[in-house]
């Protein structure tokens, strides 16, 4: 397990000159009430706590509150720690290649402050009493507070003076699952820190602290992830130079139907990384039922002069020197561990040191599968809700499929002659008869973004207030995060070959350019739109679904989407 860290020295907050402030990348957001517990939390653990409390109402959307007992912050300093670029953990911009701490941008609690009511109560750890602040202005001079040693923060009233983003925010429920996951995340990456997370009242957990001993760690595994998990896992340790991987694989009879159970540290930092997840799936691959999942909470340990964490302003993404390495050593462990299991159901615990070949050139993996660096992120395909046609019968109609022209075009060779199909134009019926379908269903199929994405839009965002229910009826996760952004984490799954990063911008602008839109309006307007940004090429294996749904219409030949040129008009055409 991660271990304890030694207690930080103070150093005092300071303001960063303008120029680093530039050179570190901009803007975290404040887009949800996980986002705030997760920035809370971390300042916590920065400040050395060894107890942290996490107090929520209404999904934290009403209330958040952070207790700790780490080192306080000076009186004098309490309204600084809200104004923004304010920290006490970096002042040269060379520290970020060696920080330790989890977040040095000293802008979250500023913006934190500027979208909520915040309160610090805070003591020093050589100061006798407590000081509470309300705010980063000159006048918000901080007055006397009883408190013990440690800071408390408390956040009401999230997105109070801009209700365009708290429209955006979800259920109660909704946002009480993401923090509590913020939280779980969080107790799952310092196991030296006790960790108690109350709701509406209620104690959810409350994790004594267990650095050290294994069963207590096993019992904090339970609690955070399920009895089921901990019962069907196979604790595991492998060792490769100085590389460590450690903690719990669950078996492929534990794998689950979403990816949720999913925990992977890279240095103590929960991240979500394709590197990461492409090694576990092919290890896992042919053990695994199809649309099934691996479940794990797995620790990797490296030279942190190997690894960027801070690629990605949220922090969730790393950038490893040797993607290879990395990738290989993680399919290595996997595969052992499972092999083992395969061999012997009753060891309990997988534990090597791999020896095995580093490849020559390390770097740069090449991995097929879409990522958001190559190809734009898709909804994976969309399953068939139709009998599946034979290929005789598509046969018998159309012929055997010659090409598909210009990305266009599908081309068949019947015996009594040619059979077109414009597949762009069969594609856009498809999707609305799909659409409409679910629409009475009451029901759109979605599916995560693999990394969710942020998107720089051209329309004001507070225009997408009166057309929020729309936008998630049809099937979009979709939040507010600035004037000018949003965050799309799902897409319906019927809009798996567009490319929706490009498309959803210009969809936005459409769609606020009008106002009262019916359902079906805004349906036809995106399906108008949609068939424009088909991300790839269409291909003959991506037209079965299209096939598939034709030949259950009632009339697929006369379709306004396929063409009929016959022996006769062939032959009138060439007669000489
Ligand atoms: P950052 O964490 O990037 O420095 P924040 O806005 O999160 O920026 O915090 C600003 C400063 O306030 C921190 O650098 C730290 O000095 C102080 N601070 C915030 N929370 C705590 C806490 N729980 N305990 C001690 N100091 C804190
Ligand atoms: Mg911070």
């Amino acid at each position: 397990m991660p271990q304890p860290q030694t207690a930080p020295a103070q150093q005092p907050i300071r303001h960063l000159p303008a120029h680093l402030a530039n050179q570190i990348a901009a803007g975290e957001v404040v887009e949800r009430p996980a986002s705030i517990v997760k920035e809370l939390i971390e300042n916590s653990l920065d400040a050395g706590a060894r107890r942290i409390t996490v107090i929520l109402k209404q999904g934290g959307l009403q209330y958040i509150c952070v207790q700790d007992d780490g080192l306080g912050i000076p009186a004098e300093e309490l309204h600084l720690a809200l104004a923004p670029h304010a920290t006490s953990k970096i002042s040269r911009l060379e520290d970020l290649a060696a920080i330790i701490s989890m977040g040095f941008r000293g802008e979250a609690l500023a913006s934190i402050a500027s979208v909520a009511h915040v309160q610090i109560t805070s003591r020093n750890h050589d100061d006798e009493r407590g000081w509470t602040v309300q705010g980063p202005a000159a006048e918000d001079k901080p007055v006397p507070a009883a408190h013990p040693q440690g800071t408390t923060v408390t956040v009401q009233e999230l997105f109070f003076n801009t209700p365009a983003r708290r429209r955006f925010l979800r259920s109660e429920r909704t946002e009480y699952r993401h923090c509590e996951d913020v939280v779980r995340r969080m107790a799952l990456s310092r196991f030296d820190v006790s960790f108690v997370l109350k709701h509406n009242q209620r104690t959810v957990f409350s994790l004594p602290a267990a650095a050290v001993d294994a069963a207590a760690q096993k019992q904090r595994v339970l609690r955070l992830c399920g009895r089921a998990f901990i019962q069907q896992a196979m604790a595991l340790e492998f060792q490769h130079g100085a590389m460590q991987l450690h903690g719990w694989l669950g078996l492929p009879e534990a794998a689950r139907p979403q990816s949720d159970l999913q925990y992977f540290f890279v240095n103590g930092r929960i991240i979500r990384d394709r590197v990461i997840s492409h090694a576990l799936r092919q290890a896992f691959a042919d053990r695994l039922y199809p649309g099934r999942h691996p479940a794990y909470v797995l620790y990797l340990t490296l030279d942190p002069t190997e690894v960027d964490v801070n690629v990605h302003p949220t922090k969730h993404e790393v950038r490893f020197h040797h993607g290879r390495l990395v990738h290989d050593f993680l399919v290595r462990c996997v595969d052992e561990t499972l092999h083992l299991q395969g061999k012997n159901r009753s060891l309990p615990y997988a534990r090597q040191d791999l020896d095995w070949h580093v490849p020559a050139s390390g770097n740069a993996p090449e991995f097929s599968e879409p990522g958001p660096a190559t190809v734009p992120p898709r909804v994976a395909e969309a399953a068939s809700r139709y009998p599946v046609a034979s290929a005789s019968d598509v046969n018998r109609l159309f012929g055997s499929l010659l090409t598909v022209l210009h990305d266009r075009y599908a081309l068949f060779e019947h015996p009594s002659g040619l059979r077109i199909i414009d597949v762009p134009r069969l594609y856009r019926d498809y999707l609305a008869h799909q659409f409409q379908e679910m629409l009475v269903e009451g029901r759109i199929p979605q599916r995560p973004l693999l990394i969710p994405q942020h998107l720089t839009v051209a329309i004001d965002t507070a225009c997408l207030e009166e057309h929020h229910e729309l936008i998630e009826k049809i099937g979009f996760d979709l939040g507010v995060t600035g004037k000018h952004s949003v965050i799309l984490r799902r897409g319906p799954v019927l809009l798996d070959r567009i490319d929706i990063t490009q498309f959803i911008p210009v969809w936005l602008g459409e769609l606020t350019r009008h106002t009262a839109l019916t359902l079906d309006e805004v349906v036809a307007d995106l399906l108008r739109l949609a068939a424009d940004f088909v991300s790839t090429p269409w291909q003959e294996s991506e037209l079965s679904p299209l096939l598939n749904w034709l030949m259950n219409s009632k009339e697929p030949m006369v379709h306004p989407a396929v063409g009929v040129l016959d022996k006769r008009m062939l032959d009138t055409l060439f007669r000489s």
